[in-house]
């Protein structure tokens, strides 16, 4: 059934198990696609440019800041991460469902810019598993990790305005639940409403 693209939007404190719960479901759903972020951060071992991010210097960020290439970007961490218009302009031309894993920040500008996106939360089970996490990953230094979870605590006073909150305590629980939305929200009759007229010549 013809549809215009769903743009979701996901975020989470890091450590929620965000970026595992999107890999999945784009796995899962072959007709849904990730949006590669631009971020001045350094890439970690095993992240490659392109496939989980565009990574560039600040300059050129800065550069693209400037030239208003951006639909939403942030300082998170320490780092700046955006969302290219291009790269959402591409998927929405094809009527393309995307998933945009990006800060509260970014989130909040999107907000104010279309109506139709679905935002969803993914919270911790606690701030204890939240570290444990981090710390497993060993990927961040003990400084960067303690950012993270200071910064946990306004991100999660976030969730508030999110169209849905999913709480990953199990993850095949909270994998089952965002599969659950990402299938209610392409059902919903606001949006598949034009194609049904069309394919029943409803007038
Ligand atoms: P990480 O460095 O762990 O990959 O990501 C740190 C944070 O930046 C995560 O919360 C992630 O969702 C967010 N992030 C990634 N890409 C973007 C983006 O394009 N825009 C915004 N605003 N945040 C992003």
């Amino acid at each position: 059934m013809k549809r215009e693209g769903i743009v979701f939007i996901i975020s989470a404190p890091s450590g929620a198990g965000k970026t595992t719960l999107c890999k999945e479901v784009i796995d899962i759903f072959h007709d849904l696609r990730h949006s590669v972020s631009y971020t001045t951060r350094q890439a970690r071992p095993g992240e490659v440019h392109g496939r989980d991010y565009f990574f560039v210097g600040q300059e050129e960020f800065r550069r693209m800041v400037e030239a208003g290439e951006f639909v939403e970007w942030a300082e998170v961490h320490g780092n700046c991460y955006g969302t290219a218009l291009a790269t959402l302009a591409e998927y929405r031309s094809r009527n393309i469902d995307v998933i945009l894993d990006i800060d509260c920040q970014g989130a909040r500008q999107l907000k104010e810019q279309f109506t139709g996106g679905v935002f969803i939360f993914i919270l911790p089970p606690s701030y204890h598993e939240l570290r444990r996490r981090l710390d497993k990953r060993n990927s961040d230094s003990e400084e960067v990790i303690e950012m993270r979870i200071e910064n946990a605590a306004a991100e999660i006073r976030e969730s508030r305005w999110y169209n849905y909150i999913i709480f990953n305590d199990d993850f095949s629980r909270a994998l089952e639940e965002l599969k659950s939305v990402i299938m209610a929200e392409r059902c919903r009759t606001d949006r598949v409403l034009d194609a049904v007229g069309e394919m029943f010549e409803l007038s």
